[in-house]
């Protein structure tokens, strides 16, 4: 069903000139290395992002198997490459986007483009959601609505579409016309506009206009009718076209008269003469918002009152990320109710084979009948069939009467149940030991009750980390760096306080040539959950060689005393040879080897026939700092010198390494062969760079709320007061999780929506509390302490340190939880 395309057709279509071999047929575009398992079919488009370039990943691909890519005219081509088929073209996300819009020329269907500030995601979700059963919807997985995101999008129609809804988004002015011809939509939606990525653009209005060039060839345009600037640019733009809009005032095409809430809302409609009713089973003004479109687009395509009612009554919270949380007996859960579609099982499988496995573990698919594919049954549970043994799935369960039909087409050994009961019935049965499970369910399935078995139970305060900024800041890092530097990223003190098997996880898929920690236990423990990775340890312990011999860890030596040791016990031990990491110390006073030991150390090394000088490299001791710059350059002088005496003696090249995330934004000339960051990888910067992201959330949760007397006081030593009285709120976070004690009395702040909060009182070992007199706060109600908004570098200056301390001071009781987007 999927459609296809020869090799040299995709040549011809994007003006590229084919080289090498292989006429293949393909049908999957790819370009992002991890999302690709089964080799067959794949085209490989090397895309350069800001951050990141594709064509590093050409030769592992082809290792894999991968014949067909995508690259541009600065890819030299090497003789092991040959048996490949190479499409050179001038500009590959060029070549994706063409070869995309000759696609979607193919077909002659409805097709629905939705841009606007919010609320794409869940008007396309909603769109899809009400048409199930009528039409065999197209549309994009998840938020791909960028310049990458649309073409694969738009790849996905095939034969079966009945109508195509994507999604599309823009960041900088001149964009939207490349996606409008890809898209090629003959309905527009814009949902609204708003702030949100204003950065790039003049005015509001010259986004709005920017954003409306997606409609240059459609029929038909929603939009508000109350947001006046969007229904006058676009009645100017468009005059010839039909317009429909959806508001509360009068004159909108739909007008919505009333809300009524209580355990879902009412909203209450006029279309034309005729008023009706539909319930919303959700209460929140932001779903009223994204509704009216969507029922608005059914009275568009002729749906009856009592239809429309009874199709939105069926909507579905659209969740819009992947959970992992830590699960039973070691294991991982990842929850993706997301969609039901065959992509989005796709993106969450590679999610899933991302993970790293725990010795003894294997990966689980709990997998509900899948709805709203556009693909018949027969061809989906096949595919999924397909799909789960392609993906290396060691154990496949099934939930549902439909996916249970088919269970003849899966492995013998995979188990089905028909309902969501019966599989919580058997569920004791099934041993999940370091198990990586992936739970993926449709609605109704109700399948957050499987996940709450699964789940460990939480402490209500986590530590959110985003795996998305994290590589997002890697990326930003590696752009700095000269082709072929190599990036060693410190894991040490639990990931910063981030997690270590989780992030080295992450760090490792995006291929960092070395990992760094402090202690041959950490090492050791990454060793045994999976990682590959060289690990340098830089605090290398003598009673821990043996280990460390064993698990592969590479030390750091920093003393004579320490060389002698290793080497005697790598002799011991019997292997051929080990690779070290020579420290100097230039001036830092922590561990090394003086400047002017080299001499002496070449003399050892001579007769160390078994040890390897795989690297050479100091500390800075002030990269940080403009005043301390005098004093950096004259550290890396003394390396230097050093480097070129070590290189010398020993007679072979060695990497050499002194940057630090600080280092590599104000030394870039000293990367010399590999850099070692660190905090940069959570978002700290020197230079106030403001491409990385934050990665870490802490986040809890209000316990109760309490109205307080103007005579009371809050706390032990009775310190807090709320002179006027009003409320406070308590939360589950005290100093043994991290908060620090000096935070008390006001000192620290935490954020409740949009409002900064003080703490009240003193600071207690598991709670405190929170002065908020005059908000509209409810228990359960979610507290940031610190997160994207409220970043820790405030907390860090209040607290008079380091943004280091604050991280790995969060103490490991407070569950980390991770997630992409
Ligand atoms: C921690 C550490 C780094 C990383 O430093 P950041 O400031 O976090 O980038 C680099 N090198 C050594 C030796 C370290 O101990």
């Amino acid at each position: 069903m999927s459609v296809k395309y020869t090799i040299g057709k995709i040549a011809e279509v994007t003006g590229g000139q084919l080289v090498g071999v292989s006429f293949d047929v393909v049908s999957r575009l790819v370009f992002d290395s991890r999302m690709v398992f089964e080799p067959e079919g794949v085209l490989f488009f090397a895309l350069k992002g800001g951050h990141n370039d594709g064509h590093r990943y050409v030769s592992g691909l082809f290792e894999r198997g991968v014949r067909n890519f995508v690259v541009d005219i600065t890819f030299r081509i090497s003789d092991e490459l040959r048996e490949a088929a190479f499409i050179v073209v001038p500009d590959t996300l060029k070549a994706l986007q063409q070869l995309a819009t000759l696609h979607r020329a193919r077909f002659h269907i409805p097709v629905v483009a939705i841009t606007g500030s919010n609320g794409k995601t869940i008007v396309k979700e909603w769109l899809a959601q009400v048409l199930d059963g009528v039409e065999k919807v197209t549309r994009s997985p998840r938020s791909y609505n960028s310049q990458i995101g649309v073409p694969l999008s738009v790849w996905q129609l095939n034969a079966a579409s009945t109508i195509g809804i994507f999604e599309a988004g823009i960041s900088v002015p001149g964009e939207m016309p490349r996606l409008e011809e890809i898209i090629h939509p003959t309905i527009g939606i814009i949902t609204n506009i708003g702030t949100a990525h204003q950065e790039n653009f003049l005015s509001i209005e010259q986004k709005l206009h920017e954003k409306l060039k997606l409609f240059a060839r459609a029929e038909v345009v929603f939009c508000s009718f109350d947001q006046r600037m969007i229904y006058d640019a676009v009645s100017t733009l468009y005059p010839d076209k039909t317009i429909l809009t959806w508001g509360r005032n009068s004159g909108a095409s739909l007008q919505l008269l009333s809300v009524n809430r209580d355990y879902s809302t009412q909203l209450k409609l006029v279309w034309g003469e005729e008023t009706f009713v539909v319930d919303l089973p959700f209460t929140d003004a932001i779903s009223v918002e994204n509704v009216m479109p969507v029922v608005l687009f059914l009275l568009y395509r002729g749906f009856a009152f009592s239809d429309i009612a009874a199709r939105v009554s069926q909507l579905q919270p659209v969740a819009m990320r992947m959970e992992q949380k830590e699960g039973i007996n070691g294991s991982l859960i990842i929850n993706d109710s997301y969609n039901s579609d065959f992509t989005s099982l796709e993106v969450a499988l590679d999610f899933l084979n991302q993970q790293g496995l725990k010795k003894g573990g294997g990966r689980t698919l709990i997998l509900s009948d899948m709805f709203q594919t556009g693909l018949d049954d027969s061809v989906l549970y096949p595919r999924v069939a397909d799909l789960v043994q392609a993906k290396g799935i060691d154990r496949f369960i099934g939930v549902g009467n439909e996916i249970s039909r088919f269970a003849s087409y899966f492995r013998s050994g995979d188990t089905f149940y028909t309902s969501t009961e019966a599989l919580i019935q058997a569920l004791p049965g099934f041993s999940m030991r370091n198990e990586a499970i992936l739970i993926k369910g449709s609605r109704a399935f109700a399948f957050e009750r499987v996940s709450a078995l699964l789940e460990q139970k939480q402490h209500a305060t986590v530590m959110e980390i985003n795996l998305n900024a994290l590589v997002n800041n890697l990326n930003v890092f590696r752009e700095r760096l000269k082709p072929g530097t190599k990036v060693l990223a410190m894991v040490k003190a639990f990931g910063y306080g981030s997690g270590s098997f989780e992030i080295a996880s992450a760090l490792q898929h995006q291929k960092v040539d070395y990992l760094g920690v402090a202690y041959a236990d950490e090492g050791m423990e990454l060793r045994q959950a999976g990682i590959t990775v060289p690990i340098m340890v830089m605090n290398p312990e003598e009673k821990s060689f043996g280990q460390m011999l064993q698990y592969n860890l590479e030390p750091e030596i920093y003393s004579f005393k320490l060389l002698e040791a290793f080497n005697k016990a790598v002799m011991d031990y019997g292997a051929d040879s080990v690779n070290i990491h020579i420290k100097v110390d230039t001036g830092m006073y922590r561990l090394g080897f003086f400047d002017d030991d080299a001499d002496e150390i070449v003399k050892c090394l001579r007769k160390m026939t078994h040890l390897r000088v795989r690297s050479l490299f100091t500390h800075l001791a002030g990269t940080d700092e403009e005043v301390h710059d005098d004093f950096t350059r004259h550290q890396l002088a003394l390396f230097e010198r050093f480097c070129q005496q070590l290189e010398k003696g020993i007679g072979y090249k060695f990497m050499r390494h002194a940057l630090n995330s600080a280092g590599i934004e104000r030394f870039a000339a000293q990367q010399y062969e590999m850099v070692r960051l660190g905090i940069g990888l959570y978002g700290i910067s020197a230079t106030k760079d403001v491409r990385l992201s934050n990665v870490a959330t802490l986040k809890t949760y209000i316990s109760q709320i309490k109205t307080v007397r103007p005579e009371a006081t809050i706390g032990y030593g009775r310190a807090g007061k709320v002179p006027t009285g009003g409320k406070i709120a308590v939360i589950p976070i005290g100093y043994a999780d991290g908060l620090n004690r000096h935070l008390s009395n006001r000192m620290g702040e935490v954020l409740i929506g949009k409002h900064l909060v003080p703490i009240v009182g003193n600071v207690c070992m598991d709670m405190c509390m929170l002065d908020v007199s005059g908000l509209d706060v409810s228990e359960g109600d979610e507290v940031i302490v610190f997160g994207d908004n409220h970043p820790f570098t405030v907390m860090a200056s209040k607290l008079n340190t380091i943004p280091y301390e604050i991280l790995t001071g969060i103490s490991r009781r407070v569950k980390r939880v991770y997630f992409r987007e």
